[in-house]
């Protein structure tokens, strides 16, 4: 997929200071080993296994398929895993590595503060010690998950620069790392910025499509033709795509929040309305105001509004093989609602954006057909957010 130094087509690469440089190669050179080192991925399977509680499930939405009328649909349970989503895969994976090449530390950005969770709760389980950097704004919109990464240990700074959002994190982050690489790792949480990130984020994401790979060939005895995912900076899409790559019959679909609408400008949908950029280490495409400032952008869905794609999948849509597709705020809201209703499902309101979709195309396909939805995290973080979009007040 990739040439050297971390191409995926003119996108990726290593658009980072000096010093910074010196930390990326540490680390690609320690993944370069590690990933083919028999004892790393019997312990990373053993993690898997035994403490996120893989493999997830790959469930047969037999109701919502009956409801649809159209083709069949699977559940790819991501959402059963320990802390709720599909980060924790990720951050197994990261916090593993960092302990082999003897750092004692992990730093992260967090957005909604899942991701940092998440980072938390591996550095809990290495005995490491851990700093999230977030956002001021998002400090005060998501005040649980600043009690959970305190109660798992973690020290959580404040980003007060930019807008105070994920961004400013992802680049405070990045500086920090700069001043400290002897003893400190930057767990990134999605398949973006400086070459390696984007490879070791998807490698460990991939297990997601070896999982459904297998699962569905053992329940329908053949490969799916549709495998739909939400978009972020694009982790749980490129695991739940990567090996399906290679077979051309099955077409990868990625969901990006459009929010209020791709032709205003409260929307954090990259492929529909950005720009190709350089912003945080990679070429990609951006959200971008008419002088190519990064864009403010917007969703319900906290998981989702990242200003960029990881270059990875502005590869994929650069030569077609992915589908990329903008799902708005009431779009998923509605797929929220029908999921849980149809199945007893409550998804992650990112989640639900994939759900959105698969609604919309499966009426129209035969019976023969087969769609896999990813369903990247559970909901029960989103239900106070949802009931006020719904006009109820409830508190938490
Ligand atoms: C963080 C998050 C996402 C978005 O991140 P990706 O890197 O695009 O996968 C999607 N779903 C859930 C549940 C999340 O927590």
């Amino acid at each position: 997929m990739s040439n050297s130094r971390g191409r995926f087509g003119i996108h990726g690469g290593q658009y980072i200071t000096e010093t910074l440089m010196n930390a990326v190669i540490e680390l690609e050179k320690a993944y370069d080993f590690y990933k083919n080192d028999p004892d790393f991925n019997t312990e990373l399977t053993r993690l898997f296994n035994e403490y996120a509680g893989r493999p997830s499930r790959l469930y047969y939405a037999e109701r919502m398929t009956r409801d649809l009328h159209g083709a069949k649909i699977y559940l790819k349970r991501e959402d059963l895993n320990h802390t709720g989503a599909h980060k924790i895969n990720n951050v197994l994976g990261q916090a593993l590595l960092a302990k082999k090449m003897g750092k004692t530390r992990l730093i992260a950005e967090t957005g909604a503060g899942q991701h940092g969770v998440a980072t938390a709760t591996a550095a809990a389980l290495m005995g490491m010690a851990c700093v999230v950097f977030m956002g001021e704004e998002d400090m005060n919109r998501q005040a649980l998950n600043v009690y959970k990464m305190r109660l798992l240990g973690a020290e959580v700074v404040s980003v007060k620069s930019g807008t105070g959002t994920l961004k400013d994190a992802v680049s405070q982050a990045m500086r920090e790392w700069t001043s400290r690489i002897s003893d400190t790792h930057y767990c990134l949480g999605s398949v973006m910025g400086p070459h390696p990130f984007p490879i070791i984020v998807r490698d460990f994401q991939s297990v997601i499509s070896r999982e459904i790979k297998s699962q569905i060939l053992e329940r329908e005895g053949k490969l799916p033709d549709f495998v739909i995912a939400c978009v972020g900076g694009g982790s749980n899409a490129i695991g739940s795509f990567w090996h399906f790559i290679n077979n051309a019959s099955v077409k990868l679909i990625g969901c990006e929040a459009a929010g209020k609408g791709v032709d205003t400008f409260e929307t954090a949908a990259t492929i529909s309305t950005g720009r190709l950029g350089i912003f945080h280490g990679m070429k990609s495409y951006f959200c971008q105001d008419e002088y190519g400032q990064i864009a403010p952008v917007y969703s319900i869905s906290a998981g989702l509004d990242y200003p960029g794609i990881g270059p990875e999948h502005a590869y994929l849509h650069d030569t077609g093989r992915a589908e990329y597709v903008p799902v708005t705020d009431d779009e998923a809201v509605q797929a929220f609602e029908y999921l849980s209703r149809i199945e007893g499902i409550i998804p992650a309101i990112e989640s639900a954006h994939a759900v959105s979709y698969a609604m919309k195309i499966a009426p129209e396909l035969s019976s023969e057909k087969i769609i896999v939805i990813t369903i990247s995290g559970r909901g029960d973080k989103d239900c106070a957010a949802i009931a006020k979009y719904r006009g109820e007040n409830i508190s938490e």
